[in-house]
């Protein structure tokens, strides 16, 4: 099948072409965004392929119809960014990639919490210029601390087995309970509790209405003195404005992140040598307790084989008529496997 493949980077182009050797389908790469601009650029291609930042719309899908695509094979798993009812309208079916680095996003977690409490940011930028003091590098032992983590789905058990191998105590909030995670030793308590006996609160929960800025000012008066906050989910779940007062204070004594609300205006892009000119993200760049890494956590060898098997896969059911097990519908589809939204 004919595939426009948005957003392209090098190594999108890389591990699609690997995976694609033994399915033969007709990739085409683009390197902008899709939206309703761009859409133009699909006229003629059954299917197209966008990521996380791609805006698949009602315009831009209404565009892509008359065009004539009938396929969006998203090439990550959040969907937010598409109308799933204009595309249902317009005959246009969706699928995504629904798993692909629960590993890889557990040890990123890991990686900002090892960093920001050995501050191995600042050690390193310090040895390099001959600074050998340890003045300002304190840490603590992880051995005996308490994590709290909100959301126990594939990630967040992960980051429980990790974190319960360095001799963590576990805590755990989830709106549905994972045997996994009390099977460990671990205890799930309501978030009011979780906040205020963890040392290490940790975010693995989707973005969605009742998720959206879980951690406000309210939820950061409840926390710990001085702990440390990570977030490799989305970054609406933080109210960022909350948590640079709570690190102005010191109610927050680290903070780790991986996704930022306005990502979608600087992450995936070299912006080095120009002006940012988002003022909040630039403040918390400022902090010395703050560690931020653009939306890298998934990426891995291992996540994008992944990726590229199973997009090319739900591709070729697409082609060959099957039913996808990863196509999602925005109404119930009786005895079809499939992700709904509300
Ligand atoms: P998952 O679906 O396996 O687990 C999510 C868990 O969150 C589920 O157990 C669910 O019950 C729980 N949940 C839902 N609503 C909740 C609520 N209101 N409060 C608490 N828990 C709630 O998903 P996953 O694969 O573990 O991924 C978790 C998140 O990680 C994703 O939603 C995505 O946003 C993020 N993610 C980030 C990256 C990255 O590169 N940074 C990559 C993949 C996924």
């Amino acid at each position: 099948m004919k595939v426009a493949v948005f957003s392209t980077k090098a190594y999108d182009r890389q591990f699609l072409e690997a995976a694609n050797s033994s399915k033969q389908h007709e990739l085409v790469f683009f390197e902008p965004r899709l939206d309703r601009d761009t859409a133009i650029l699909a006229s003629g291609f059954p299917a197209v392929c966008p990521f996380v930042h791609d805006q698949v719309d009602a315009s831009t899908l209404k565009i892509l119809a008359k065009n004539g695509t009938r396929l969006v094979s998203l090439r990550c798993a959040g969907f937010n960014n598409v109308d799933l009812n204009a595309a249902a309208e317009l005959g246009i079916r969706v699928s995504r990639v629904p798993a692909y680095s629960p590993y890889g996003v557990a040890e990123h977690a890991v990686g900002l919490i090892l960093s920001l409490n050995r501050k191995i940011h600042h050690a390193y930028n310090r040895v390099r210029e001959g600074n050998f003091s340890l003045n300002r590098l304190l840490g603590f032992n992880l051995h005996g601390r308490t994590v709290g983590i909100v959301g126990t789905g594939k990630i967040g058990l992960i980051l429980g087995q990790i974190m319960k191998g360095f001799g963590c105590n576990l805590l755990a909030y989830d709106v549905y309970q994972n045997p996994g995670i009390e099977a460990m030793g671990g205890k799930y308590v309501e978030l009011p509790e979780l906040f205020a006996k963890s040392d290490i609160i940790s975010l693995h929960c989707p973005l969605t209405p009742e998720t959206h800025h879980l951690i406000n000012e309210n939820a950061i008066a409840q926390m710990k003195p001085g702990v440390m906050l990570i977030n490799t989910s989305r970054g609406s779940l933080i109210d960022t404005q909350a948590v640079i007062e709570g690190l102005k204070s010191g109610q927050i004594g680290y903070l780790g992140v991986d996704v930022y609300e306005q990502e979608s205006e600087l992450f995936f892009e070299d912006l080095s040598g120009e002006i940012i000119k988002d003022d909040t993200f630039q403040r918390l760049t400022t902090f010395p307790n703050v560690l931020i890494t653009g939306h890298q956590a998934f990426f891995t060898e291992e996540a994008l084989h992944n990726i590229a098997e199973t997009t090319l896969s739900n591709i070729t059911d697409f082609e060959q008529g099957r039913d996808c097990p990863y196509e999602i519908c925005p109404q119930p589809q009786p005895g079809h496997n499939k992700v709904l939204v509300s």
